[in-house]
């Protein structure tokens, strides 16, 4: 090895491979929309591409950004393509990904206030902004009772508020000696599957648990939560959580806030509201009767890296009183005590999740809000919602298709009155045509095909074409 040559990429080599990154990802842009948005790779395909050891000797630049087009691009599923309608999106843009790259150049661990102070406060204030933004209560501010966090995903906040209702319920003790089998947590049949993960990881057991039933639109129905909890109570066991939905992941079913809120209340129990995906709608002053009854939570989380155009990782978590959430998860090992922390002027941010660790991903969030603007962003949002709903209109016209419950907002639920086994025909056949992605769920036991509008680079054409797609592909599945 030659002693006098640097082995890092020296500034002038990062500005030059910088810049071809850049240009690969804005290329990248341009042509997505052409490309099979289900990646169409056999498994074990990527993998044979690469060489079975590491380079002993560093590689040239060069080489590897061709390899981003040889290995990696056929072994995507393109989330970023505008035909992609599947599962809820996961968008990215581009004030997000220079975000996201400024704080990979940074290089910070934010983990304490101290160990970078603009880290700390750039995202107290951007949750603050996002809180208002949102039409969130005032206490799930920093200058409230509570505050905001970044999580890296709507599953670990649902799993801290767990933690933390948790520890309410037993005066801070489950901490002390662990659970003893009688904690009782609660979400309907529809709630996403990271809340029963997180009632196992929390040491609640999945035989504690209870899964409420759901009315025709399967949102949950507040009066068997109410006779749930009160039987659980006289068999002598601990309600601890309670975890609303709003936009269930399945048909974006919403539950029904103020009723289960005043449940929650008289009982004492921890309110928990999961707006993963359709918490971005509340963006827009008109659609704010979707979170009717937040008032009553004792935390909310919506994921800005799914509709909110911010790439993951990104979910806001808002707690109405932080004191709980820092007592239960602040540990101080000595090697971290510090002046600032001490004189409790400051957050510390690992008290509000679970690792310790924590990157500047405030960064990307308030990149996207600056270059969109709030007027911007509530334009997007406003136009999926159209299209989505235009889109059922269509459906209902074509004898051939039914909704399988009234779409709320911008996923809409439908099916061919043909039967399960077409339905799987028509998805297989358009996912592997490469020209549109979605994905599907059962409701009421039958098969149900799920569009949902809401990619960044979406726009009115695309769904046009999704649905001309859709028919013909019904067409050709009944002729065979
Ligand atoms: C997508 C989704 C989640 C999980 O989101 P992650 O951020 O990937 O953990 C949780 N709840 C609902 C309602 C969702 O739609």
């Amino acid at each position: 090895m030659d002693e006098k040559k640097t082995l890092h990429m020296t500034p002038d080599d990062f500005r030059r491979y910088g810049r071809a990154v850049v240009d690969w990802i804005a290329d990248y842009y341009e042509r997505v929309e052409s490309l099979p948005v289900l990646s169409p790779v056999k498994p074990g395909q990527i993998r044979a591409l690469l060489p079975p050891e590491p380079p002993l000797q560093g590689e040239p630049f060069e080489k590897i950004l061709e390899d981003m087009n040889r290995v990696v691009l056929p072994g995507i599923t393109h989330w970023q393509s505008p035909n992609f309608f599947a599962f809820f999106p996961a968008n990215a843009s581009g004030p997000s990904i220079l975000g996201d790259l400024l704080s990979s150049g940074l290089g910070v661990q934010g983990m304490l206030w101290s160990t970078s102070p603009a880290c700390t406060e750039v995202e107290t204030h951007v949750l603050d902004w996002t809180a208002d933004m949102m039409g969130l209560p005032g206490k799930f501010k920093s200058t409230g009772s509570g505050g905001g966090v970044i999580q890296d995903s709507a599953s670990s906040a649902s799993l801290c508020a767990l933690l933390a209702g948790r520890e309410r319920a037993t005066k801070f003790m489950s901490n002390e000696k662990g659970c003893d089998g009688r904690l009782v947590a609660y979400a309907s049949t529809q709630t996403h599957s990271s809340v029963e993960k997180a009632v196992k990881i929390a040491g609640l057991g999945r035989q504690n648990l209870r899964l409420v039933d759901v009315d025709e639109k399967f949102a949950l129905r507040p009066n068997l939560l109410r006779e749930q909890i009160q039987k659980d109570r006289q068999s002598g066991l601990v309600p601890c959580y309670v975890c609303a939905t709003i936009g269930t992941t399945s048909s974006n079913a919403i539950d029904p806030l103020p009723e289960i809120g005043k449940v929650c209340r008289q009982e004492g129990i921890w309110l928990h509201v999961d707006g993963a995906m359709l918490g971005t709608a509340a963006v827009c002053p008109e659609y704010r009767y979707l979170q009717e009854g937040i008032e009553y939570a004792d935390s909310y989380c919506f994921n800005p890296h799914k509709w909110m155009f911010t790439n993951f990782d990104c979910d806001c978590f808002f707690v109405a009183e932080r004191a709980a959430l820092i007592h239960t998860l602040s540990i101080l090992p000595e090697y971290l005590r510090n002046q600032a922390t001490e004189s409790g002027a400051v957050i510390d941010y690992r008290d509000w999740h679970i690792p310790l660790g924590r990157r500047f991903r405030s960064l990307k969030l308030w990149l996207v809000i600056r270059h969109y603007g709030v007027e911007g962003l509530r334009y997007l949002v406003r136009r999926h919602v159209e299209w989505a709903q235009k889109f059922a209109r269509w459906v209902q016209e074509d004898k051939r298709f039914e909704l399988a419950v009234p779409p709320p907002m911008n996923l809409v639920c439908f099916r061919h009155v043909g039967g399960d086994e077409v339905n799987q025909k028509i998805m297989d056949r358009l996912n592997l045509s490469g020209k549109v992605y979605l994905t599907h769920t059962k409701l009421k036991d039958r098969l149900t095909l799920r569009l949902c509008v809401g990619q960044t680079h979406t726009e009115e054409r695309h769904v046009i074409q999704a649905w001309r797609l859709i028919q013909e592909t019904a067409d050709g599945v009944s002729k065979s």
